[in-house]
């Protein structure tokens, strides 16, 4: 890895879908950078391609999906290159995954117990004493009594429990890079903010890089260092958080942002983005022009590109094009 080389490099990924006599054009050209130790947010609504952008990098679409990419890259290294079992190898060590629904991560026929030891196995470390340490990774995540938890089948757990055991197993594998996709979604607000917490926590300690996908901007701009706003399968904003949360530059994270916080503040008068998300994109032109309440002649002819405005902050959109 030269000094130089992000952690993750994904340059133009493209991901299609076809089906039902149609093509879906579900990521279009998403490129960005995570460096060791960073979170990068990715948000959107509904259908914008920020969990397919993660499912893509992970090799884990169906089979009906196409993907394509200039470079994708762990630690300088080209993961175009790797064959499916070299990939397998490096996903779920070096690459951990947290998803929205715990149950699909576990084989329902092991107790957690064969998962953590498993986990523990994977990376390398020492199978004898894996009862003592899966143990201390459970009281980690906020479990009591770790002994009941080991012994238990997935079903046996709630949602919350299930998702700290889920928490524990990336833990262990000590992965540089964890994809969470809307890891908390299900969980009630005290969870949500426990599980948040402990994310934080072990990134702190070990310094974990995360791509944490999340329709939720207060999430994200608590977690995140740098923030990525989909739509329609493209990057349309990027940069530091701070910046993207206070002086959004593109008329969509403008419209997200105001929702949602007329939804923080209660307001009587809800702030809506109009039109439908998650509609199929115009051939030409801007994605966002049918919604755009900036939309000018030229946003139907040309696609804009991405600009920088400030240093590491740029939008899609052509009222920033010089
Ligand atoms: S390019 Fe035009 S339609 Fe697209 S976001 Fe900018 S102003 Fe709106």
């Amino acid at each position: 890895m030269s000094a130089a080389a992000p952690l993750l490099e994904v340059s133009n990924l493209c991901a299609t879908f076809a089906g039902a006599g149609r093509e879906v054009r579900a990521v279009r050209g998403a490129s960005f950078t995570i460096e060791v130790g960073q979170t990068l947010g990715l948000i959107g609504e509904s259908g914008s391609g920020k969990t397919v952008t993660g499912l893509a990098i992970l090799r884990l679409l169906p089979a009906h999906a196409s993907v394509s990419a200039d470079r994708i890259a762990y630690r300088g290294e080209n993961l175009a290159a790797m064959s499916d079992d070299e990939f397998r190898r490096l996903r779920g060590v070096e690459l951990g995954m947290i998803f929205q629904d715990p149950a699909g991560s576990f084989n329902p026929a092991k107790r957690i117990g064969w998962h953590l030891r498993e986990a523990i196995r994977r990376r390398g470390g020492e199978v004898e004493r894996w009862e003592a340490e899966a143990g201390d990774m459970l009281r980690e995540v906020g479990i009591r009594m770790p002994q009941r938890v080991l012994g238990a089948y997935p079903h046996q757990l709630s949602g919350g429990m299930l998702q700290r055991a889920l928490i524990a197993m990336v833990f262990l594998l000590r992965p540089a890079l964890i994809i969470a996709d809307e890891p908390t979604t299900n969980l009630d607000n005290l969870v949500e903010r426990q599980i948040l917490a402990l994310i934080r926590a072990h990134q702190a300690k070990v310094g974990a890089a995360i791509l944490f996908v999340t329709h939720d901007l207060g999430i994200a701009g608590a977690l995140c260092d740098r923030i990525a706003v989909m739509y329609a399968g493209e990057i349309v904003e990027i940069g530091p958080a701070a910046a993207v949360l206070e002086r959004p530059l593109h008329p969509y994270a403008q419209g997200l942002l105001a929702t949602s916080r007329s939804l923080e503040r209660a307001d009587a008068e809800l702030h809506e983005l109009p039109g439908e998300p998650g509609g199929v994109p115009p051939e030409q032109g801007c994605a966002f022009a049918p919604r755009c309440i900036h939309v000018m002649a030229a946003c139907r002819e040309r696609h804009p590109a991405m600009t920088e405005v400030e240093p590491g902050h740029g939008a899609r959109c052509l009222l920033h094009e010089r």
